[in-house]
């Protein structure tokens, strides 16, 4: 083993107090006389003072038997094991340490589970992703703190370099979510790909092919929560890796002309509103909202002489596309879907509400439709300006004030944002001395609309009044005593 002359202080971690959970892996290497490194994650982290949640150990032999040892000597709680993996993982206060014998290698083509035998920590640092996360810190006697560095990620860190510690054809064809990671990590980390590696993933995009729909997600999600996730898209399709889980995204690029006349860009336009977003809000599901607005451009464009470009009804296209691209992606169908696709088909609602001569209805329309999604549609609506024309700009989201002014004008009068009707089922049941039919739904529809277009108020004596009206009029007579509301069950 090479160390460097490079020496760190691994225990050195603001706020947290690991001097003890170093000590006693120390100790124990000392005992049973095996090397054992701090190594990966958490290693650079420190090296570039970025916060960290999980340490990552290796020992030259028995991880898990070691595990017990340091967690014993430590102080630390349960030790959980993972005899497959030959890993074992207690928490430390809230860090998340994990130890595992150092590992060789060989992978076949088709999988990403390798044959795996025990090896040095050369081995084991020669199949992690990149040399920044193949740092380790020896915590042995005579080196205690010594960086091992065999590939220059020291270096390369200071760079801002991501390169393989292999050829990256190999260290790619092992494992192709490597490829995914190289993309994430120059996103959170503001880093560049080193050209040889960024060609290799060129070279190997297609490899993607054997790696799982979650594993995927979860790094795409992890692009699209940092601050400026546009950076990782454009290095997803430059790759070619975005083609092979996000074609409808590479889809949104390019600006066609026709007798002098272009459009923009989507996919430069969406990614601006994607950062857009994320300067407002943290929510992952408004940020895929953000992502997927016009997903439907490129199937709804059409040219129209005279008159240009067009993209009509995309906004409900692309909602009913959403579902298709979340299963394929295995992200989850219930709510956020649902939140997603409310987004999507209601983005162009609010644009309409800031003509001058809008009417109260138009807004409680969109009060009633959005609920309580409605500042999460106002956030993507004004992230969707991305006119270069300043002037413009300024009119655009001033007219959105006005709308935002407008909205909660009429939900302080109206309350329809998460309308529940004054009249129950149960009430016109009652009402008409009636069993459950389909009149009962009729009459609701009718109060709902009416309340809506500001015919009544949200209001029980008015809506009472209005299913009796509308009860005579489609034949049925009320029961006696039944003129004037009765009062709501408590
Ligand atoms: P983060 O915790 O921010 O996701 P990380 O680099 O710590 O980043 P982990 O998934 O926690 O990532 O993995 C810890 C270490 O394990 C990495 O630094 C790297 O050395 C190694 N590693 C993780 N995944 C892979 C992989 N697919 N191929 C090779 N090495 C990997
Ligand atoms: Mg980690």
């Amino acid at each position: 083993m090479r160390t460097s002359n490079y020496t760190v202080d691994p225990s050195r971690l603001e706020g947290v107090a690991l001097e003890p959970l170093f000590a006693a892996v120390g100790a124990e290497a000392a005992k049973q006389d095996i090397p054992a490194f701090a190594i990966g994650g958490y290693v650079r982290d420190r090296l570039i003072g970025r916060p960290c949640k999980d340490i990552d150990f290796v020992v030259e032999g028995d991880g898990i038997a070691f595990a017990r040892e340091v967690s014993k000597r430590s102080g630390a709680g349960h030790v959980n094991v993972f005899k497959n993996f030959g890993t074992a993982m207690f928490m430390y206060g809230d860090m998340q340490v994990e130890f595992v014998g150092a590992r060789k290698e060989s992978y076949s083509r088709n999988s990403r589970k390798p044959e795996v035998e025990p090896g040095t920590i050369k081995d084991d640092q020669e199949r992690r992703d990149f040399t920044m996360n193949a740092l380790a810190i020896s915590l042995n006697k005579g080196s205690m703190g010594a960086l091992v560095d065999p590939f220059g990620g020291l270096l390369h860190l200071d760079q801002g370099l991501i390169r393989t510690p292999l050829d990256p054809d190999i260290t790619f064809g092992d494992d192709p979510l490597r490829m995914l990671r190289a993309v994430r990590f120059a996103t959170q980390l503001g880093f560049t790909i080193d050209p040889t590696t960024f060609e290799a993933i060129q070279r190997n995009a297609k490899r993607l092919e054997i790696i799982s729909a979650e594993r995927i997600h979860a790094e795409l999600n992890k692009i699209l929560l940092t601050p400026k996730p546009s950076v990782g898209f454009i290095l997803l399709r430059d790759t070619g890796l975005l083609h092979e889980f996000f074609p409808e995204f590479v889809e949104l690029s390019g600006a066609e002309e026709k007798h002098g006349m272009g459009h923009k860009d989507n996919f430069y336009h969406t990614l601006q509103v994607l950062d857009n977003v994320c300067e407002k809000s943290d929510d992952l599901w408004l940020r895929w909202g953000a992502v997927l607005h016009d997903i439907a451009k490129p199937k709804t464009k059409r040219f129209e002489p005279g008159h240009g470009w067009t993209f009509h009804g995309h906004e409900d296209r692309g909602a009913r596309m959403v579902p298709g691209i979340f299963r394929r992606l295995k992200l989850p169908l219930d709510e956020q879907m649902k939140f997603v696709q409310k987004l999507v088909a209601l983005h162009l609602r609010p644009i309409a509400l800031t003509k001058e001569e809008v009417t109260d209805s138009a807004v409680r329309r969109l009060l009633f439709d959005a609920g309580d999604d409605i500042d999460a549609l106002m956030i993507l609506c004004r992230a969707d300006i991305t006119s270069k024309n300043e002037k413009k700009k300024d009119r655009y989201l001033r007219n959105y004030e006005v709308v935002i002014q407008k909205l909660k004008e009429v939900e302080e009068k109206d309350r329809v944002r998460n309308f529940q009707p004054p009249i129950t089922g149960e009430d016109v049941m009652h009402a008409f001395a009636i069993p459950p039919c389909k009149l009962i739904g009729d009459i609701k529809t009718v109060i709902k609309e009416a309340i809506l277009d500001g015919l009544i108020h949200n209001d029980r004596d008015e809506a009472w009044a209005l299913m009796l009206e509308t009860g005579r009029k489609l034949g049925s007579i009320p029961a006696p005593g039944m003129e004037r509301p009765i009062p709501h069950k408590t």
